[in-house]
């Protein structure tokens, strides 16, 4: 376990569903000798799809961190979901990777996930390989991808493969394999051993040119990239392939390139170059930059940071928490420092030590218990009791909370019920360890009618947590339809003030409050402050005002909806001293809060979707006329071979059992994918169908 940081690589490896993440995995996992047998999706039995609901649905909803090993290098690969209704996912897993591996199918090119992806990568700066996979079927087009990762995501790939060949059998020239550009050499992979055996020959007479012509592209980018080896090129000296992967190494980590590969992992096609691209392209922990975070304590509030060095104290962050048969466990990246088998770390957020009970790698067949894990690794910690999704671990003498992962919000909500009476504390249990390992997921029970509503991030969000109730817990439920998660928020900033002058039972009460209230733009939610001069207001009459009009705000808007979006500052809070007067400011708090929301307009907010359908031409037509009469927006719509992309956004009220409708109108040939975009004003029309 003991690896240099150096040779540490942590990466994701991320794709639009059905490109082949979980079959490229799978080799991987082979080819550096951990897995003893070959899995295979189509059989359901693949390492990474652990999870009975993605065997099910074919699908991979559940990050999980594997380790393995290649060219003395330790590689651990944390799985990111295909699917976009779990994008949460996706940008969780990004912000512990360091670096990773887009796969594209060369058939279907980038597609909206790749899209989606690609973006949240640019954001968290995470450096990446590209791997053109599927070159073995028909309709594989090699440079149309590459041009469509230039086109659509604004990407900088540089081939430094070419495929021999594209399609299968009985195809003309049909793929057999891959032409390095770096050594100028042609790699076979054996069929025989699944593989393992790469046979390294000449390229074939019949690609010499075309090679020539890649290779010419690939020295042109390396050339341009370092003036060392621009002045080696014009002088018509030898550019090495050490040279060449040096320079590309440093391009790539700073995101200017993305080399880029290509095979058929089906076919057991160029999946060993890609682990040596993560070896010799990828980030190690020390590449990246030093994890910023605060103090905890408000008091020494400032900004901390770590190096990742295994003599920096600890910090961790928790990015996962997954049903164990052994209890809960943990996935934890460490930044810096050592964490230790029984230590046991400061979880700032609670302000309480927890005690680090195993340490596990995780490997695909087998798991071993270490005893410490340094710096730049990633680990699965049994024992913490209470840390949850993008809780800090520190060293409680150098305390810091690194920047929690922030998940988007929840727009649908389901009521779900038991069975029997019997199962009400249990399924409350039940939903509460769901949502400690998910964590855009939410349950909550209403205390006044008893009915418990769950919320997510779409329909088969919910479909699958629903699922995993019954068949984990054993929890029968009773669903109710589900339903849009609106919000409310205010169309105009005013200054408002109320005053409350009573007396009750024989004590007056006088007090009167000010507040600013102010519509905010973007994904904000709702800030509650003070903007009140220091010294204006008494300061327990400010805290006591303050935590009211959190309370108040809790409560939801005038038109029964949780606010967002919105700033509510408190100017001033004045009260007449008496024994009653705590009751008087809350009592002019009740107040004031209603009368403002009133007179700045009370805004309906519906979620809105982004939803892309590819379908083939024949049921072009009735999509399109479904999508209208959804009241979606088309965007764009393109064509990709001889299928058609729609982009639209929609409003998710319009967009439910979508899925049956889809298949239905394509006879199952369509496909979509969805996920929420953003919050937008409702209209009218939805706004009266909600009231009334
Ligand atoms: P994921 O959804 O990205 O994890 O994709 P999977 O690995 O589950 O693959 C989806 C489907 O594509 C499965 O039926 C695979 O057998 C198939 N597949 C994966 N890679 C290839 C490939 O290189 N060539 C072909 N022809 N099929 C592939
Ligand atoms: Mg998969």
């Amino acid at each position: 376990m003991d690896h240099d940081i150096t040779r540490i690589r942590n990466i994701g490896i991320v794709a639009h569903i059905d490109a082949g993440k979980t079959t490229t995995t799978e080799r991987i996992l082979y080819y550096s000798g951990v897995s003893h047998r070959m899995g295979n999706v189509d059989d359901g039995n693949t390492t990474t799809d652990f999870d009975p609901d993605e065997s099910k649905r074919g699908i991979t909803i559940y990050s999980a961190a594997i380790t393995c090993e290649w060219k003395n290098t330790l590689i651990n690969i944390i799985d990111t979901p295909g699917h976009v209704d779990f994008t949460a996912e996706v940008e969780r897993s990004l912000r512990v990777l360091d670096g990773a591996v887009v796969v594209f199918s060369a058939v279907e090119g980038v597609e909206a996930q790749s899209e989606t992806v690609w973006r949240q990568a640019d954001r968290y700066q995470v450096p990446r390989v590209c791997f053109i996979n599927k070159m073995d079927r028909i309709g594989a087009d090699f440079e149309r991808t590459f041009d469509e990762i230039k086109q659509r995501l604004n990407g900088q790939p540089v081939a430094v493969q070419i495929p021999i060949g594209a399609g299968s059998p009985p195809t003309p020239d049909a793929l057999s394999g891959v032409i390095d550009l770096i050594e100028m050499r042609a790699l076979y992979f054996d069929p025989d051993t699944q593989g393992l055996d790469v046979q390294v020959k000449d390229i074939p007479e019949s690609y010499r040119q075309q090679a020539e012509a890649w290779r010419e592209k690939l020295l042109d980018v390396v050339a341009m990239l370092d003036d060392d080896v621009m002045e080696v090129f014009l002088e018509g000296g030898v550019l090495s392939a050490d040279l060449l992967r040096q320079t590309l190494r440093v391009a790539t980590l700073a995101g200017v390139v993305q080399p880029t590969f290509c095979g058929s992992s089906l076919d057991y096609i160029g999946v060993q170059p890609v682990l040596d691209a993560v070896v010799d392209f990828l980030p190690s922990p020390t590449d990246r930059p030093a994890i910023a975070g605060e103090h905890p304590n408000p008091k020494k509030a400032g900004r901390e940071s770590r190096q990742p060095a295994a003599d920096e104290p600890l910090a961790a962050l928790v990015f996962k928490v997954q049903a164990d048969q052994h209890g809960d466990m943990c996935f934890v990246r460490v930044y810096s420092g050592v964490l230790k088998r029984n230590a046991k770390p400061l979880n700032p957020r609670l302000n309480k030590r927890e005690l680090v009970h195993q340490l596990w790698r995780i490997q695909a067949d087998s798991r071993i218990k270490v005893d410490e894990v340094r710096a730049g690794n990633i680990v699965g910690v049994i024992g913490l009791k209470e840390a949850v999704t993008g809780d800090t671990l520190c060293d409680p003498g150098k305390p810091i909370r690194l920047e929690p992962i922030v998940f988007p919000e929840t727009v649908i909500a389901m009521a779900v019920e038991p069975e029997s009476s019997a199962d009400r504390k249990k399924l409350a249990d039940c939903l509460a360890r769901l949502a400690r390992q998910d964590p855009t997921f939410q349950a909550h029970t209403n205390e006044e009618t008893g009915q418990t509503l769950i919320s997510g991030m779409g329909e088969l969000h919910l479909e699958v947590l629903r699922d995993r109730l019954q068949r984990d817990f054993h929890v029968d439920v009773r669903v109710h339809k589900p339903r849009v998660s609106y919000r409310e928020t205010v169309r105009n900033a005013v200054t408002h003030e109320s005053r409350i002058d009573r007396t009750f039972a024989g004590n007056v009460q006088q007090a009167s409050i000010k507040l600013r209230i102010t519509p905010l733009s973007g994904n904000a939610l709702v800030s509650v402050k003070s903007a009140a001069k220091p010294g204006k207001i008494v300061a327990e009459i400010e805290q006591l005002a303050l935590a009211a009009l959190h309370d108040e705000v809790n409560a939801g808007g005038r038109l029964g909806f949780p606010l967002a979006r919105l700033e509510l500052s408190l100017l001033d809070a004045q009260c007449k001293q008496s024994e009653s007067a705590e009751i008087a400011v809350l009592a002019a708090v009740a107040k004031a809060v209603p009368e403002i929301l009133e007179r700045a307009e009370s805004v309906l907010l519906q979620p809105i979707m982004r939803l892309e359908v590819v379908t083939p031409e024949d049921f072009l037509g009735g999509i399109q006329a479904d999508l209208n009469a959804r009241r979606a927006i088309i965007t764009k719509s393109f064509r990709r071979g001889d299928l058609t992309v729609i982009e639209s956004e929609a409003a998710l009220g319009q967009m439910f059992g979508y899925s049956t409708q889809v298949r239905s109108l394509s006879q199952g040939r369509a496909s979509y994918s969805m996920q929420p975009l953003k919050y937008a004003e409702a209209p009218p029309s939805v706004l009266e169908s909600v009231l009334g």
